[in-house]
Order: C-alpha cells, then structure tokens, then sequence
C-alpha cells in the first residue's frame, strides 16, 4: 500500500519536487564566483589592504595556478581515504562471498587496491589487490564474458596484478584464459549483446585494458580486430559517428539525456542513465571527429552534472556523486579548464562527508560501482588528478593522447 500511495504522489510533484527528490542542492559557488573573489583578494592587497591576503584556501580554490591540489584539501582527502578503507574492510565481511565481479563483486575490490597502489607507489596496496584477485580467480563463474559483470574482469584484472609482481608465467595464464572465452564473443549464432556492461564491447574492453596496463602487443591487434576494435574509416564516418548524431538528437532541454529509447522524462542524471555517461561518449567523439559541437554538447552536460549531480542515491560510481564527478576530471583532461577540475574538486569536498547527507544505502554499499570503493577511487583520483580516469571505462591517458 504504502508503494501505492508513494506512486499516485510522485505523479502530482512538479518537475521541480521530482528533481530535489533524486538530488541536493548544490551548495558550493561555481568557480567563476570563486575565482573572482581570488582576484578581487589581489586588487585589495595591491591597493594597500591592511588585512594579511587570505590563502587560496580560505577562498574555497582547492588548487594552485598550475593545477596542483593544495596541501590541506590532499590531507583530509588521505585522512578520508584511510577512513573508509576500515569502513570498507569491516563491510566486505558480510558482503556476497560468490560475486566476483569488477561492478559490485572482489574484482572491484582488487580494481580500487591496484588504483591506491598507482597513486601512492604503496607496495602494500598492491598485496591487498592480489589476496583479493587470487580469491576471485578461483571462483570464475562462467556465466557471463564481460569485464564489469564477467569472467574478462578478474582475468584482465589478475594479468596486470601479476605482471606488476613481475610473475610472468601467473600472468601470461591469465591472459590465456582470457582469449579463450573469444571464441564464444565472436560465434556470429550467439545472442550475445553489443553493449559494454554485458556484452562484446565489454569483453573488448578487457583486450585493450591489458594493452594499455601491460603493454602494446599483450593481446595481439589480430585478436582485438576479431571482435572489431579498430574499426574502418569508413564504419566510423558511416555508422558510428550517425549513431552518436542520434544519441544528441534524443538531448532534453535541460542538457541531461533520456535513460532509454522510450523515456521522456528528465529525471536521472546517472553515470549509467543521463548525461554522466553520455559525456564521456561525447568527449571521445570529439577526440576522434574533431567537431566542436561535440564539446560544446560535452560542457553542457557539465551544466546540469553541477546542477543536479550530488544525488540521494549516494556517493557510487554507477548512480551517485562519485561517478558524476568523473564527467568533470574528463572535461579537465580534454580542456585543461580549471573550471572541470574546481568542480570534480567540489564533488570531492562532498564526498568527504560521506554518509553525512542522509542518502539511500546503496544494495552493495562497499562495492566499486555501487558503494565506498567507488567513491575511494574517485578521492584518490583527485590527488592526482592529470593522470586520473573513470575505472573500467577509460583507457589511460598516454595512450589518449596518441589518438588526439
Ligand atoms: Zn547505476
């Protein structure tokens, strides 16, 4: 009954009550104010202000002119950091023994452990990885072929562990196994799907993950051509760039994008339904195109990011802050615009106060996609914020900057 009731509600909220109902207001100045107050702080110390010039701290700029995070704001993100890596530890005792997956299973937990250790050089991070992905490899469910949902995760996952251990032969298995499950991607009878969370795109995913973290050539190009990476020239002029052209044409008003085919309403502003994930899509088309409609399409799903991106769901990766904040850090890489990073800086101080805003728990609170282990790797990422990208989904930078 009470499901009955709370439906015949929501259908006479406005727009607007829907929208505060999924997000929360955005307390912070956007950094047009902020920097300006930066500047009008100089104009007073020149003119010959009595009052010591405040730090850019106090002006609420967590970072300096060249970018680089401000001792303070890396502090409490590394205090936060060793704070919910207990919480987490002390989570995963009760969470599903059986889901191995890099979404909201130990693959994910080895995932967020080989992200700590790429940021801090920590040897023991990279320990705790290995436990994790040893316990994952064991357990391979068989069922499902992808890197997020599937058995390519704990296997990409444990090649790149290994290789960085330096065990060649564990790793070299790894990726054995790894192209043994192409022969099932490829068999055109199959019905097996074309999208990335369960489908080939994910399985390629996986390939060129091990390219990009072990090295160009692990997997060889005829191996990733067979599930058609690399595509034509020709298949991109003709097919992909039309597809994402359709993908625009289906934008709201308000920038944010519908979460399916069929929905009209403007309601969810995901990573996985609206425009956080669709603008990693348009940053890549505009890296590829070269066409600045692409990101002039990309910095407006930014806008309405900043507007109504600090969700109730909570603090995840898939449907919550975190991930969102992702949309921001990649905006920063395409642009160098400092206005990205003050923003995924933002989302950052938000995410501080986890579980301090009274957001829904999540179905597997300590996970990667859904839970603490997502929002780690975003504060994580934050401490080194040139080098950072969207786990599973982006490949790394160096390799990023060849393409452009
Ligand atoms: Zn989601």
């Amino acid at each position: 009954m009470g499901e009955t009731m709370s439906k015949r509600l929501k259908f006479h909220l406005s727009g607007e009550a829907e929208m505060e109902e999924r997000a929360f207001t955005n307390p912070f100045p956007d950094y047009e104010a902020a920097a300006s107050a930066v500047l009008a702080a100089g104009a007073a110390e020149e003119t010959g202000c009595a009052r010591p010039p405040p730090t850019t701290d106090e002006l609420g700029l967590p970072f300096h002119n060249d970018g680089k995070i401000i001792h303070n704001f890396t502090r409490r993100i590394q205090t936060k950091i060793k704070d919910l890596l207990q919480q987490m530890e002390e989570g995963l005792k009760t969470a599903d023994p059986h889901d191995c997956s890099a979404y909201t299973g130990w693959t994910g937990i080895a995932l967020l452990y080989l992200q700590l250790y790429r940021v801090t050089c920590d040897q023991t991070y990279l320990l705790r990885s290995l436990d994790y992905i040893k316990r994952t490899l064991r357990n391979l469910s068989g069922r499902r072929v992808t890197f997020l949902c599937g058995d390519a995760g704990p296997l990409a996952v444990g090649a790149v562990v290994y290789h960085k251990l330096k065990s060649d032969c564990e790793s070299q298995e790894c990726i054995t196994k790894l192209l043994q499950l192409q022969r099932s991607i490829v068999c055109r009878d199959s019905d097996l799907p074309d999208e990335l969370l369960y489908g080939r795109a994910g399985y390629l995913y996986a390939l060129l993950y091990l390219n990009t973290e072990i090295g160009p050539g692990t997997v060889c190009e005829s191996a990733i051509k067979e599930p058609a990476a690399k595509v034509d020239q020709e298949t991109l002029t003709e097919m992909v760039k039309p597809s994402v052209d359709y993908v625009r044409h289906k934008r709201f008003r308000s920038g944010n994008y519908p979460s399916s085919l069929s929905n009209e309403t403007d309601r969810l502003v995901h990573w996985c339904h609206g425009a956080p994930g669709v603008v990693h899509m348009l940053v890549q088309a505009y890296k590829v195109f070269k066409e600045e409609k692409y990101l002039k399409d990309a910095m407006e799903c930014s806008d309405v990011i900043w507007q109504r991106g600090l969700l109730r769901k909570g603090y995840g990766i898939c449907h919550g802050t975190a991930g969102n904040g992702y949309a921001f850090l990649s905006l920063y890489h395409l642009t160098q615009d400092k206005k990205y990073l003050y923003r995924a800086c933002k989302f950052a101080e938000w995410c501080l106060e986890y579980g301090a805003h009274g957001c829904r728990i999540p179905d597997r609170p300590y996970s990667l996609f859904e839970g603490m282990a997502g929002a780690i790797h975003f504060l994580s990422d934050i401490l080194a914020p040139e080098t950072s990208r969207f786990p599973a989904f982006e490949l790394a930078p160096a390799q990023r900057d060849k393409k452009m």
